[in-house]
């Protein structure tokens, strides 16, 4: 009996020590934010604090970005033309700018109008007329924005709107990981939606590995093939996360702002791998507009801070060789020479 209580006292003397001293453990989250769902997993001594501030981060940005929300900063832009925008606002819009220009207009914030048309988050779709796509086209274009870097004063031009869908999500996976930094988190991983960022090492030393969908069979365990990768953010674009069909064509969220009809240059799938979540979340949905000729041009001239893997209508994938290592697919892979 007496060993019995030694024994216990011994056990809480350890908890209780490891309570004061830190004991690593590993946590979980699921949050749903930003239209989709998000899991955030991280180890280290302080996980659950460090979760509970990535959920308050994440909640404020979806407030702060959300379209979908009269009162957020991004509606109220839209809705008077003109603001001072908050720091947050300001890295996403500089950055979406910057690659306006780099991408020859393929990633385009202010395609705002048009999505407004085509309206893919609400379910009585409808294909938008002509004459309207037309006047929606007039109002889309980045050079017409004007905006000042130093102070954050933005003023569209009559019409215009903002969206950025396509670059928010990537703006707050950098976010995360720097709330993960400040936390002390060893290791992580950020999962928002179709974006992944991997926060520090595996505890094993081996790659984080990620799966990318199969995009001809997005619900199934089929994977267009695995990335292997360190510290990094992995994201992907696909036609099969908002679409409908109409008279058997496709119609999906990703817009080709020269057409303001859904990008259909050969492309069913882009992954971006890079160190910065919100370069990777602006290219995935750039390259997907720009095609597999554009993206690997723009690729050898810009490529220096990523890779990607493109995966062609019928079924060839390409890689850049950054990745090539460790890359696995039961497709044909192709890889992407440097010239
Ligand atoms: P997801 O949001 O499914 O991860 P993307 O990162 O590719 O996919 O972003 C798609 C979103 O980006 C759209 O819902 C829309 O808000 C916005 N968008 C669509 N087309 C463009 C474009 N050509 N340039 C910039 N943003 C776009
Ligand atoms: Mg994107």
């Amino acid at each position: 009996m007496k060993k019995r209580i030694l024994l216990l006292l011994m056990v809480l003397l350890i908890l209780t020590g490891c309570a004061r001293y830190g004991l690593k453990r590993t946590a979980n989250r699921d949050i749903f934010a930003m239209d989709t769902v998000m899991n955030l997993t991280c180890t280290g001594e302080n996980t659950e604090e460090a979760l509970d501030a990535a959920e308050v981060e994440i909640r404020r940005l979806d407030k702060l970005l959300s379209t979908g929300r009269q009162d957020s900063e991004i509606t109220i832009l839209n809705h008077t033309g003109s603001g001072v925008l908050s720091s947050d606002s300001m890295a996403m819009v500089q950055k979406a700018l910057e690659i306006y220009e780099t991408t020859d207009g393929a990633f385009d914030i202010t395609v705002y109008p048009l999505m407004e048309l085509w309206d893919f988050t609400d379910g009585e779709f409808k294909v938008p007329a002509p004459d309207e796509l037309a006047e929606a086209l007039e109002l889309t274009g980045s050079d017409k924005v004007d905006y000042s870097p130093k102070t954050g004063r933005i003023v569209l031009s009559d019409g215009q709107g903002i969206d950025l869908g396509g670059i928010a999500k990537g703006y707050a996976s950098d976010r995360l990981k720097e709330i993960f930094r400040e936390y002390g988190v060893e290791n992580g991983t950020i999962s928002l939606g179709g974006n992944v960022q991997f926060y520090g090492k595996k505890a094993d030393g081996t790659p984080w590995r990620c799966a990318i969908k199969n995009p001809f069979r997005p619900n199934e365990n089929n994977y267009l093939g695995i990335v292997e990768t360190d510290d990094r953010a992995v994201v992907t674009s696909g036609a099969y996360e908002r679409y409908f069909t109409e008279d058997g064509k496709k119609y999906h969220h990703i817009l080709d702002p020269k057409t303001g009809y859904s990008a259909d240059n050969g492309l069913v799938s882009v992954t971006i791998v890079s160190k910065s979540g919100i370069l990777a979340d602006a290219l995935s949905t750039a390259c997907y507009v720009m095609g597999l000729d554009r993206s690997v041009d723009f690729w050898r001239q810009y490529g220096a801070d990523f890779d990607m893997v493109l995966m062609t209508e019928d079924s060839q994938v390409y890689i850049t060789p950054g990745i090539s290592e460790g890359f696995t697919s039961d497709f044909p892979v192709n890889v992407i020479g440097e010239k």
